[in-house]
C-alpha cells in the first residue's frame, strides 16, 4: 500500500484517538489528552483543562464528519460545519510565515489552545495538497476509523475489507433479503 504521507498520518492518528468500535477514547479525560499531547506532539506546556479536552473532542469529531463526506459527491450538512466554525472562533490557528513567505509553518505551541490550533493548521495544510482526498473515514457507521486510501483508484470505502467491507456487504445483503421476504432477521452483528 506504500507509505502514508507524514501530514496525513498525523491527522489520521488524531482522528483515531477514538475507537468507536471498541468504545475507547484517549481524550475521555484530560489526563489522557495531556499524555497524548506530551507523547505525540512533544508538548511541554500546561496540563489541559476539562474544557480544553472537550474542545479537542469537538474538533476531532468535527473533522471526522468532514472527512466522512469525502468522495460522496455531497457537501457535509451545515450544522456540522457550524460546529467547526464555532470552535474556530474560540481557538487561534498559530501559523507562522516561512522564509519563502509561505504560511506552511506553525508557531511553537506554548498553551493548550496553541496545540489545538496547530491541529487545525495541519488539516488546512493537508487540504492544500492532493494527499487530503486520500484521508478517509470508514463508511461502516459502527467503525468510522480514519485511514489513508493508498489504493490505485482512491475509491476505498472501508478501513479494511476484512474487518468492515465484508461486514457491510453482508449487512446490505441481509437488508435486501429482508425487504424481499418481508420478515425481520435477528439483530445484526
Ligand atoms: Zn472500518
Amino acid at each position: 500500500m506504500g507509505t502514508v504521507p507524514a501530514r496525513a498520518a498525523r491527522i489520521i492518528a488524531f482522528l483515531n484517538t477514538r475507537d468507536i468500535d471498541l468504545g475507547q477514547d484517549t481524550f475521555k479525560a484530560s489526563a489522557g489528552f495531556a499524555t497524548w499531547l506530551r507523547q505525540e506532539r512533544a508538548f511541554t506546556g500546561p496540563r489541559p483543562s476539562e474544557e480544553e479536552t472537550e474542545a479537542a473532542r469537538v474538533l476531532r469529531e468535527g473533522f471526522r464528519d468532514v472527512v466522512a463526506w469525502h468522495g460522496s459527491g455531497d457537501a457535509p450538512p451545515i450544522h456540522e460545519l457550524d460546529r467547526l466554525n464555532a470552535w474556530l472562533v474560540r481557538y487561534p490557528v498559530p501559523f507562522a510565515v516561512a522564509t519563502d513567505g509561505f504560511l506552511d509553518q506553525l508557531q511553537p505551541a506554548r498553551t493548550v489552545a496553541d496545540a489545538l490550533g496547530a491541529l487545525v493548521a495541519e488539516v488546512a495544510l493537508c487540504q492544500a495538497s492532493p494527499v487530503w482526498a486520500r484521508v478517509k473515514v470508514c463508511q461502516n457507521p459502527d467503525c468510522r476509523w480514519a485511514y489513508y486510501d493508498g489504493s490505485h483508484s482512491a475509491t476505498q470505502k472501508w478501513c479494511s475489507m476484512a474487518a468492515c467491507g465484508n461486514r457491510m456487504k453482508a449487512r446490505r445483503h441481509r437488508a435486501r433479503r429482508r425487504s424481499v421476504s418481508g420478515h425481520r432477521d435477528q439483530k445484526e452483528r
